[in-house]
């Protein structure tokens, strides 16, 4: 099993020692609770380094009193459900001041990663080698762990990578000419546009975007997740040179950020923009990149909600991709309804799950490369996890929080 530590994936130098298996004379060993519990003298008084694996059942205080002799103390996940293991980590960092290894270990998926660092965890046994690539790549986001009080150090977020302005030319693609774009030819209100589109096609729905505003005056909104290569098809069959505004909030998937460069090489994208935070805003808002953690509207309110104000601040409408099918609030979402001074177009509003897949067959779409490891909706890395069988493809959005949505389809002052 893979052992990521230090930011990279380490060999692992302790021996898990089953209940009735000899104690070896020295090297570094891990034991359960009940075996150290039944004599622990005699384990510490050995040659070589001793680790504890802790059941999130069992109470610390026994623990407690060997806190500074134990190499390792390794807390243990037994489903991805249960979050025991957090309070015991940010207990035993906390309260107990633990200051060695602290070490999760059992259903650890890298979903819960940046809450695993962010409850002291420094050490992780990941189940697959992918997971463990994953693990060593997101661990270079941070400068440092979060062990608040074993050392003062917190995590902070790297700069994300820069990311390069795609512009390249492509030909347009034969379906586009089905449509014809003309200038803007149309004041119509949101709501009549909104009747007179209700059972139109999505690429009918953004050719009359186009007419409506014209062409330099609209923009699509895509987060690269697991369903948006459908919308930017259908978008590229209409025009391939809409903006594209893509917010990059600096907790992006190392996966999303690969799939958006995927999809605009594939689908002959000319203008995605990736838009980021304003640093002096993160710089004095969210010092320590745990925002998400501590108030997650104030986050997205300056990852989301005010770079895409900005981004959104040439055009007079904006395009996005949400369904009916969804759900919660976008259950009853019109194809077009008005968003402050603009227009918002819908084009799967009305689209079902099936003719979504039906896009993705139809044109031999790439998937999200996360929907493999069962993430059927992708946020920000903090803020997303996997799903189960039976829940609702966004369950993983903001899991066990009441925020179901970011906020950039609530604010309507721009
Ligand atoms: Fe912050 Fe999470 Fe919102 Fe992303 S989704 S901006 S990490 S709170």
């Amino acid at each position: 099993m893979p052992l990521v530590k230090d930011g990279k994936i380490s060999q692992d130098e302790f021996v898990r020692l089953a209940d009735d298996a000899p104690l070896p004379a020295q090297g570094a060993v891990l034991v359960s609770a009940a075996r150290f519990l039944a004599d622990p003298a005699a384990l510490l008084q050995r040659l070589g380094k001793l680790g504890v694996i802790w059941p999130n059942s069992r109470d610390l205080d026994d623990l407690v009193p060997y806190l500074d002799q134990l190499a390792v103390v390794a807390l243990v996940f037994p489903t991805f459900r249960d979050g025991r293991a957090y309070s015991q980590a940010r207990l035993l960092r906390e309260r107990y001041a633990l200051a060695g290894e602290l070490r999760a270990t059992g259903q650890v998926l890298r979903d819960q990663f940046v809450f695993m660092l962010r409850a002291g965890f420094d050490a992780f046994e990941v189940k697959k080698q992918s997971d463990a690539e994953a693990f060593g790549k997101t661990v270079k986001r941070y400068s440092v762990f979060y062990q608040p009080t074993a050392d003062g150090r917190v995590a902070r977020p790297l700069p994300a990578p820069a990311v390069a302005s795609f512009r390249e030319c492509h030909p347009m693609n034969a379906l586009t000419q089905q449509f014809t774009i003309e200038k803007a030819v149309s004041n119509l209100p949101a709501e009549e546009l909104a009747r007179s589109l209700a059972d139109a096609q999505p690429a009918e729905i953004i050719a009359a975007a186009l007419r409506t505003v014209g062409r330099d005056r609209l923009a699509l909104v895509s987060s690269f997740g697991t369903e948006s290569a459908a919308l930017l098809k259908v978008m590229a069959d209409v025009d391939p040179a809409i903006p594209v505004i893509f917010l990059d909030t600096g907790w992006i998937f190392e996966e999303t950020l690969a799939y958006r460069d995927t999809l605009i090489e594939r689908l002959g994208l000319r203008d995605v923009r990736s838009i980021k935070p304003v640093k002096e805003t993160l710089a004095q808002k969210d010092p320590d990149g745990d925002l998400w953690f501590s108030n997650p509207d104030a986050c997205c309110r300056i990852r989301k909600v005010e770079p895409l104000s900005r981004a959104l601040e040439p055009f007079d409408a904006w395009i996005n991709g949400r369904k009916r099918f969804q759900g919660g609030l976008r259950a009853t979402i019109p194809v077009v309804e008005q968003h402050g001074a603009r227009l918002k177009f819908n084009p799967f509003a009305n689209a079902s799950r099936q003719e979504i897949e039906t896009i993705y067959e139809n044109a031999d779409l790439p998937p999200h490369p996360l929907v493999a490891a069962g993430f059927l909706s992708v946020g920000c890395m903090p803020c997303t996890s996997r799903t189960e069988a039976g829940e609702d493809a966004r369950a993983g959005r903001w899991r066990g929080r009441a925020k179901t949505e970011c906020g950039i389809h609530a604010t309507a002052s721009t």
